[in-house]
């Protein structure tokens, strides 16, 4: 009887290790990606046509330009593309901490954001501009003076309007913004210009207004932690491959066209 107890005893104990053990393995698989072959990227999926939640998307549930531009650059590197969704706002210092691998979030390379990470080569032109209710007066950036806008904090649309001096409210989604002037409660909303596209295309009695004077071209790259190299290459690689081969006009035009 003695020796029985021992023996249950001996594999309850056993079992226990053993749960330790795989507890411990897994929380290393998530913290520690890169040495189990994946990319963590960080992302803001609210920015149609460049990443957005869907029920069944390119990773996960999340679909988009971005979404399978990572996809494509995990598959060129023998790694798995993870997704994590955070706030606009948050993708630096994650990339900062370690949290993510690489931020794909539509993001244009600025001087102020280069001081903190480094970039791709670039993969995408954009501008921003202003979206208004189809009868609406606002013909170039100067008439927004005494208007009511509307941008997205933290974005490049928000640092244009800044320069020009003008007060204006910010949101922290594009969908809020947009129904704010669905609804008439704001006048302009600035953002850039393919996410504008996709929210005309999606809600009736809007119209684009370009200013091409006032808003500079941008151009979105991938940014990773300060330093880090060996994924830089990896990633640059496939981008450049992208580029050439097609797949980005491609999959631009897909999205574009997509309703989600
Ligand atoms: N291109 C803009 C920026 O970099 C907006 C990006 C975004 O919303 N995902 O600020």
């Amino acid at each position: 009887m003695k020796k029985f107890v021992k023996i249950v005893s001996m594999t309850v104990a056993a079992a226990l290790m053993a749960v330790t053990f795989t507890a411990c393995g897994d929380s290393s698989s998530s913290s520690d990606s890169k040495s189990k072959g994946s990319i963590k990227f960080g992302t803001n999926a609210e920015f149609p046509p460049f990443e957005y939640v869907v029920s069944k998307g390119v990773i996960g549930e999340f679909d988009g330009i971005d979404m399978a531009i990572a996809k494509q650059i995990g598959e060129d590197n023998d790694k798995e593309a993870k997704i994590e969704n955070m706030e606009f706002d948050s993708l630096l210092v994650a990339l900062d901490n370690g949290k993510i691998d690489a931020a794909i979030a539509g993001m244009t390379v600025t001087d102020e954001r280069k001081e903190k990470v480094d970039f791709s080569e670039t993969y995408y032109n954009a501008k921003q501009v202003m979206i208004v209710k189809e009868d609406s007066d606002i013909a170039k950036a100067s008439d927004m003076a005494d208007k009511k806008i509307v941008v997205i904090q933290g974005y490049t649309g928000e640092t244009c309007v800044k320069k020009l001096g003008f007060s204006y409210q910010s949101f922290k989604k594009g969908t809020e913004a947009i129904m704010e002037l669905v609804n008439g409660k704001c006048d302009v909303v600035v953002i850039d210009s393919a996410t504008a596209d996709k929210y005309v295309k999606d809600n009736k009695g809007l119209k684009i207004v370009e200013d091409n004077k006032e808003f500079e071209n941008e151009e979105y790259a991938i940014a990773v932690k300060k330093g880090n190299k060996e994924l830089l290459d990896e990633i640059n690689k496939s981008i450049k491959k992208m580029k050439e081969d097609g797949k980005i006009a491609e999959l631009a035009a897909k999205y574009a066209d997509s309703t989600n």
